[in-house]
């Protein structure tokens, strides 16, 4: 995961060069470095921009103890910012509620369907009765895919195959969930390849019929800048809760990781890292920020 930029990061602190103080002179090669390791990550430029000159700004006048080197102490600075970029602490979800309900949108690939069961899984083994809706009600295979999910994890999955109206099939499944005692209800919608008007108004539909308690945009990491620009979107007219990134253990860049929660200004939730249904983390921004240092 992202060991491109951890590689360039590594050969950056290496170019600071000095002793005892870290100065203007020593300190601006290596910023200059660092934001061209987050820009060829494909983080926003303005957010590289604006998080190296705070690097720099920390860094100026620290003074180095005698038994740290300055690329030490500016290892330490950019964790700390990178950090904070990344939103500082981990964010829950609110699975408050009778039942708790999960909408699940993005684009289709971008990892929503696997997702779904991810979470039905991670759920269920907290001790939770769990119900997956299978709303996607223009491709027949993904209400199979996610049946072979539920089944996969042992979570009942809800669906109406030969109903097309969306709103309709979400409405009746958290009846089904309130008759069968279900605590958390989980909805996978139906994502096109690219953003369109009528995809966007269908979701934004069923979010308005069924009142979700979290609504999570899930998005492909490794498209980088385009994941930014579909979060925005997204955002925009479904004012989500937060953000799932997937696909991170093929991502050797990061930058949507480091760029989404400055630029659409929501948490990053969670973390998809693999195909299986145990291949989902919790996103700590601290623990992110180490393995992107190395
Ligand atoms: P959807 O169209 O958004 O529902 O996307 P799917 O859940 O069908 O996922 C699209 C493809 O990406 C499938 O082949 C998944 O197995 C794969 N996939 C999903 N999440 C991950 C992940 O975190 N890592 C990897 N390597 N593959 C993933």
């Amino acid at each position: 995961m992202f060991e491109n930029l951890s590689s360039k990061l590594d050969k950056a602190f290496k170019t600071l060069k000095g002793q005892g103080r870290i100065s203007d002179i020593n300190v601006a090669a290596t910023v200059k470095e660092i934001r061209k390791a987050l820009v060829d990550a494909d983080v926003n430029y303005k957010v590289a921009k604006t998080v190296t000159d705070k690097i720099r700004d920390e860094a100026l006048g620290k003074e180095v103890l005698i038994s740290v080197q300055p690329g030490q102490l500016l290892v330490k600075i950019v964790h700390e910012e990178l950090t904070k970029l990344m939103g500082e602490t981990k964010q829950d979800i609110n699975i408050k509620g009778d039942p708790a309900i999960i909408l699940i949108a993005g684009l289709q690939g971008s990892g929503k369907t696997t997702f779904s069961g991810k979470l039905a899984n991670y759920l269920k083994k907290t001790g939770r009765n769990v119900l997956l809706v299978a709303c996607d009600i223009y491709r027949p295979a993904a209400i199979d895919q996610l049946k072979v999910l539920g089944e996969q994890v042992g979570v009942e999955v809800y669906a109406e195959p030969e109903n097309k109206n969306a709103v309709q099939i979400a409405k009746n499944a958290i009846q089904h969930a309130k008759n069968t005692n279900k605590k958390i209800v989980i909805v996978d919608t139906a994502g096109r390849l690219a953003i369109d008007e009528q995809m966007m108004r269908e979701i934004a539909e069923v979010k308005k019929a069924i009142a979700p308690t979290e609504t999570l945009f899930v998005v492909d990491s490794m498209t980088g800048q385009d994941a930014v620009n579909t979060a925005k979107t997204f955002n925009e007219r479904l004012n989500f809760d937060g953000v799932v990134l997937t696909k991170l253990d093929g991502d050797s860049r990061g930058g949507a990781a480091l760029s989404i929660r400055s630029v659409v200004e929501k948490p990053i939730k969670f973390i998809s890292t693999g195909e299986k249904m145990e291949a989902i983390d919790l996103f700590y921004p601290d623990r992110m920020a180490s393995r992107i240092l190395g």
